[in-house]
């Protein structure tokens, strides 16, 4: 019979767990995520923020990296990517995932800000929403890289993480989000996706996650459920 294991949920024990995962992350050195480098550097520029996360999606941070740098160094504000060539833009993106549809949408998204937001970026989540090809994951992203505002962006490794861990039973990114925020500490919101992102990269991979030497093994149902010695 399968053992079942309940982790505690209390903000008490996801801090603890999530400075565990932080200290792993340390170990191995995982590199800075592309958008916490592209915040560092711009002073968290949002307009970077947010036109780099459009790139991100479905595209690995190396690429996003290399395609950002070659964008902002082209195009490096809202008024010059507003009023870029299309084909320029696809031509400095590639190899992003669907490069020329995004090409499209990052321009709409500069004209957008120019024509209804003064060139600014907005700082509350429905306006982002209505911006094209931005959906939860990427204003969440924006809220927290681009304005430092507490909020948790979550991508496949923090659902996956999460789901392993015991800390949420859901089935999509957005209810990960909604159950995460409700569990823990606001305090803890600005670090939890970053580093499991890299945990995620780094130990708890979508296959192969490194689970006898995993310093959360003790907390995880996974671990506890399947993969734990009898
Ligand atoms: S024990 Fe395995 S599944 Fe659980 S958090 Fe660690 S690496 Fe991930």
């Amino acid at each position: 019979m399968v053992q079942t294991f309940a982790l505690s949920r209390t903000a008490a024990n996801v801090h603890r767990i999530i400075s565990t995962a932080a200290l792993a992350v340390k170990q191995v050195q995982a590199e800075p995520t592309t958008l916490q480098e592209i915040g560092d550097s711009t002073d968290g520029d949002p307009f970077r923020v947010l036109i780099a996360t459009v790139l991100s999606q479905r595209t690995r941070d190396p690429v996003t990296a290399i395609a950002s740098s070659r964008l902002f160094s082209r195009y490096p504000d809202v008024k010059k990517l507003a009023k870029a060539d299309t084909r320029v833009v696809s031509r400095l993106i590639r190899p992003v995932g669907f490069y020329k549809t995004k090409a499209r949408r990052i321009k709409e998204i500069s004209r957008i800000l120019l024509d209804k937001h003064g060139g600014k970026v907005p700082e509350k989540m429905e306006e982002l929403l209505d911006l094209p090809a931005v959906g939860r994951k990427t204003a969440n992203c924006v809220l927290v890289y681009g304005f430092g505002k507490p909020a948790i962006p979550v991508d496949t490794h923090v659902h996956r993480i999460s789901n392993r861990l015991g800390l949420v039973h859901t089935k999509t990114p957005e209810e990960t989000e909604i159950e995460l925020t409700r569990i823990t500490d606001r305090r803890d919101w600005l670090d939890l996706s970053e580093v499991f992102v890299k945990f995620g990269q780094t130990i708890c991979k979508p296959i192969g996650p490194k689970c006898s030497t995993c310093t959360l093994n003790s907390n995880c149902a996974f671990y506890q459920e399947k993969r734990a010695p009898a």
